[in-house]
């Protein structure tokens, strides 16, 4: 490495600039959309004219006066006769009045020529013009027909029977739509009924995206080791679509300063808005929140917020124009977009604020929150026995499985350091319906399950998983908020699986198994051909051979200690919860052998030697066994399809 270059990658700025600058001051939630409202609002909205079709979703620019009556003439609501309701004070089932007919038949889009003459009738379609004379309309089911020239009626009519009247609907001169109104079909329906062709709407916001980071790689080319697909690019540019803008993505950016600045300041130059997301935070390459300062007035008027996630978001103005960086972490960037941008975002198309559904539910588990900071957690809804469980789905920030599987989120406030089990807490839906699925399994996950509950869902059956682990899943399982759990538990004392764990209230039903063994890459002359004892005690020989354990309480923790008995070799504290990540370390060379499933080793490639089955069994809750779904589960446990399903994954039935 060249000198310059080393200056360059170890001198950043003075130890205050890049600490002080930052998160000198965090301000609240509140302060902070407070203080970025303030420097963009009051503003002049733009309009412009769209053709009715495309100003769906737009918000309307000025009131609209209806330019006509609709309907624009009396009209027939029924196909039947035109009347003069005197003529049949009379009539009857029994008594019928016999009206001459007049000469003409008027159908939709007729006008009428002939006035209806006392003791006359003249024939009329649905739609068409009432024709002068005429004050009620009979249905052609009251009626029949007497000779070429008249009608016999059955009923009496009472005036305005059957007749919509001019401007019934719309008046003209009365206020159609509203300024600030959202354009839906309804809208567009109103708009069209009027002959309205071109539509007076604000225009959206053009929001540039722009991600950020060395390591992005856009979604369609192959991953670069280390690196990941840009997921911030697409969620932010839909979220900015959802909601009333019109997002245009710049790609991913590398970090480096100068090049995003000249990306940044040619998305600002073509668009109202800038969305960055990425290298706000106090990494080295984080380089976006410098280059704000130099965009325009007033620049930053927030960096460090105390939300949770989102604690780096970066709110500026330049020019009057807004400019956000958002935390890289996509739920974070999703949290901060929705709670803190979106409002803006739709105050400048001039959309109202989003309303979203909320409902009450409890909450199962205790839920550590952190001092002084609003935090978002999201969470699995479930029907318990009589409330809604809202369940945390703790996979962490960076986690973007998260979004998917929850139903909404809870906010805590910043005063609390906790929620408590068992307390109520309202939760914001991001759809908005709840719909608690038909099957919930919470407990140990394992991939053989997708192919268990695979016809549930072909017979429109929903099903939620949550992955707790084995004893969470029985803790979940006693307390009613699930239908089974699936567990793969030894019990060292009495040398059986699952079965000593069962709890009052639940039915083991025997799932399937699942071998275990030693993985390493496939042709490494340590492992390659040995047994497990051997290939184990061959690479505790080695001390360049490092391992990659489990987490203490998992079934795979077990067999890996009694393999290494006291042997304590390098990698022994790398402890992950899955067995994918074990897969993972060993395929990247971060790690030589681990123990895992076969299916995991087969599905990554690596060498496997087999070393003991485990039993992957559901404990059923007996009190839900009868619904439909947990039937349906245990037919498709024990069908032939699902069976030869798992076998060919790998897994053996029992
Ligand atoms: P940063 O805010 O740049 O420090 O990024 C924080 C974390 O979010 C890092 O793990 C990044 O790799 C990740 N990240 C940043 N931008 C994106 C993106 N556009 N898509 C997915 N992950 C991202
Ligand atoms: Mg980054």
């Amino acid at each position: 490495m060249s000198a310059p270059d080393m200056q360059h990658s170890i001198t950043p700025k003075p130890r205050d600039s890049v600490e002080q600058d930052q998160f000198l001051t965090i301000l609240s939630r509140e302060e902070a959309l407070a203080r970025f409202e303030a420097a963009l609002f009051p503003r002049p909205m733009q309009g412009e004219m769209r053709p009715l079709a495309g100003a769906l979703g737009h918000a309307l620019a000025e009131d609209v006066i209806a330019p006509i009556d609709v309907p624009p003439f009396d009209r027939s609501n029924v196909d039947g006769f035109a009347v003069r309701a005197s003529d049949l004070a009379q009539a009857g089932e029994t008594t019928p009045v016999r009206l001459s007919l007049n000469n003409e038949i008027i159908a939709c889009g007729i006008a009428p020529a002939l006035p209806v003459a006392p003791g006359t009738a003249t024939p009329i379609a649905t739609g068409g013009p009432v024709p002068r004379g005429a004050d009620a309309i009979v249905m052609i089911e009251h009626t029949q027909p007497a000779g070429n020239a008249a009608v016999e009626i059955h009923r009496a009519a009472s005036p305005g029977q059957f007749i919509s009247f001019a401007g019934s609907d719309i008046a003209r001169g009365e206020a159609l739509l509203r300024a600030g109104s959202m354009i839906g079909s309804r809208e567009i329906g109103m708009l069209a009924a009027c002959g309205i062709a071109d539509v007076p709407v604000v225009r959206r916001p053009r929001v540039a995206v722009i991600s950020t980071g060395d390591e992005l790689v856009q979604p369609g080319s192959p991953l670069r080791p280390a690196a990941i697909y840009d997921t911030n690019g697409a969620i932010v540019a839909a979220a900015i679509n959802e909601n009333g803008g019109e997002a245009m993505f710049f790609g991913a950016i590398p970090d480096d300063e100068q090049e995003l600045e000249v990306a940044m300041r040619d998305a600002l130059q073509g668009c109202d808005m800038l969305v960055v997301s990425g290298g706000t935070s106090k990494g080295a390459g984080d380089v976006s929140h410098r280059i704000i300062a130099r965009l325009g007035e007033p620049g930053i008027v927030a960096h460090g917020i105390a939300l949770k996630p989102g604690k780096p978001l970066c709110l500026a103005v330049c020019d009057g124009k807004p400019v956000v960086i958002l935390p890289g972490f996509p739920t974070s960037a999703m949290f901060t977009l929705h709670d803190m941008i979106v409002p803006v975002l739709r105050r400048m198309a001039g959309l109202p604020p989003r309303t979203d559904a909320t409902v009450s539910a409890r909450i199962p588990v205790r839920i550590a929150s952190e001092l002084g900071r609003t935090e978002f957690v999201m969470v699995s809804l479930v029907e318990g026995d009589d409330v809604l469980i809202a369940y945390p789905s703790g996979k962490g920030s960076g986690a973007i499985t998260s979004f998917a599987q929850a139903d909404g989120f809870l906010r805590i406030d910043a005063l609390a350091d906790q929620m408590p089990a068992g307390m109520q807490a309202e939760v914001t839906l991001f759809t908005p319906h709840v719909r608690t699925p038909d099957l919930v399994i919470i407990g140990s996950h394992c991939t053989g399950l997708d192919l268990v509950t695979a016809p549930l869902a072909r017979a429109g059956l929903s099903v939620r998983s949550i992955s707790v682990g084995s004893l969470g899943g029985l803790a979940a399982a006693r307390r009613g908020e699930c239908d089974l759990a699936p567990i793969h538990l030894f019990d060292e004392a009495s040398e059986r699986w699952n079965e000593p764990f069962m709890l009052a209230g639940l039915e083991l039903v025997p799932g399937y198994r699942r071998m275990q063994g030693v993985v390493f890459r496939a042709g490494d002359r340590r492992f390659e051909g040995l047994s497990a004892e051997h290939a184990v005690r061959a690479a505790l020989a080695d001390p360049e051979c490092i391992m990659v354990n489990r987490n203490q309480g998992a079934g795979t923790r077990i067999l890996i200690d009694r393999l290494l008995g006291t042997a304590r070799p390098e990698g022994y504290w790398n402890q992950p919860r899955s067995h994918n990540a074990v897969a993972a370390a060993v395929a990247q060379h971060r790690a030589d052998w681990g123990v895992a499933i076969a299916p995991v080793a087969d599905a990554a490639g690596l060498g496997f030697i087999p070393l003991a089955e485990e039993h992957y069994d559901f404990a059923v809750v007996a009190a839900r066994k009868e619904r439909p779904a947990v039937q349906a589960f245990l037919e498709s446990l024990t069908s032939t399809e699902t069976r030869a399903a798992l076998q060919r994954a790998g897994f053996r039935p029992v």
